[in-house]
């Protein structure tokens, strides 16, 4: 894998992914809607659109320092349980909507059960992630746990979902995330991942490689002063493999029903897969 100029070995990776992630943490939601022109949060969207959670779903998310996925989900699954505890409550009594409303101030548990456990392998993403959950006002349903994606500090069988959003390519054994991921979900469970993937449009290719080794490094020596670990971030995407590849990973883990989508002309693609 090279960093910059540097080639490292397997096991200065970690170590390696580890100096990339604290340097860009702070200025890593700016980098983020930068690079992508703000495209990410469409993605990240979608892949809580393809989750479709039910209320009371637990939903583990790997390197989710930043808290991006966590919050969607929690927004979402209030939504969803709101909206059906209030068809409910219609069908059953002649309230109108706005006793309803009110009814629904008092509301114990607003997210049905709903939890979120965060997981990162770095302190400082995870510092981010959490100021972040203070100042947007999310406070209940939400867990941080420092950990590796490859050795994952839970128990078995104890999450309905694992997401993992531009987390799994930084990891040094993929193999081994993916055999967590598949031992930590309840039978039945699902596997979600938003990853980088390869563009299948060959003019799109040529410009996303032009904006990737021209453009990406100097936005990040400009923005955060930090051109390596942006030129790492560029290299890691396109080392990653292809969606057909990961699908077979995936396979290799022990998950059925694999399958996947590409977004915007394979930029990235969700990976979702079932442990049955
Ligand atoms: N999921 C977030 C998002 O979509 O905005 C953050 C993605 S960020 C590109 C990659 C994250 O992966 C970093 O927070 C990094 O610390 C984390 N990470 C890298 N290796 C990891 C590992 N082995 N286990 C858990 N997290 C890891």
């Amino acid at each position: 894998t090279h960093f910059g100029f540097e080639t490292v070995s397997e096991e200065e990776k970690g170590g390696k992914v580890y100096q990339v992630f604290e340097s860009v943490a702070k200025k890593y939601d700016l980098m983020n809607d930068m690079m992508s022109l703000g495209i990410h949060r469409v993605w990240k969207d979608m892949l809580l659109w393809k989750m479709n959670p039910l209320p009371g779903t637990q939903l583990l998310d790997v390197a989710g320092g930043t808290g991006d996925i966590a919050f969607r989900f929690l927004n979402y699954v209030q939504e969803q349980y709101q909206r059906k505890q209030k068809r409910q409550l219609k069908a059953q009594q002649n309230l109108s909507w706005e006793e309803i409303a009110k009814k629904y101030q008092n509301e114990d548990d607003p997210l049905g059960g709903s939890r979120v456990m965060i997981c990162d392998i770095n302190r400082e993403m995870l510092k981010v992630g959490q100021k972040k959950a203070f100042d947007q006002g999310y406070k209940a349903g939400l867990a941080w746990v420092l950990g590796d994606a490859e050795e994952l500090p839970f128990d078995d069988h104890k999450f309905d979902i694992y997401t993992i959003a531009f987390g799994i390519r930084n990891v040094t054994h993929i193999d081994q995330a993916l055999q967590e991921a598949h031992r930590v979900l309840k039978p039945g469970g699902r596997f979600l991942c938003l990853e980088f993937s390869q563009v299948n449009n060959p003019l799109i290719s040529r410009l996303y490689d032009l904006y990737s080794f021209q453009v990406i490094p100097v936005l990040g020596e400009v923005v955060a002063g930090d051109w390596k670990s942006y030129q790492y971030l560029v290299e890691s995407i396109r080392k990653f493999p292809s969606q057909e590849e990961f699908k077979e990973m995936i396979e290799d883990a022990g998950f059925q029903k694999v399958t996947y989508e590409s977004l915007t002309s394979g930029i990235v693609a969700i990976h979702s897969a079932f442990k049955l």
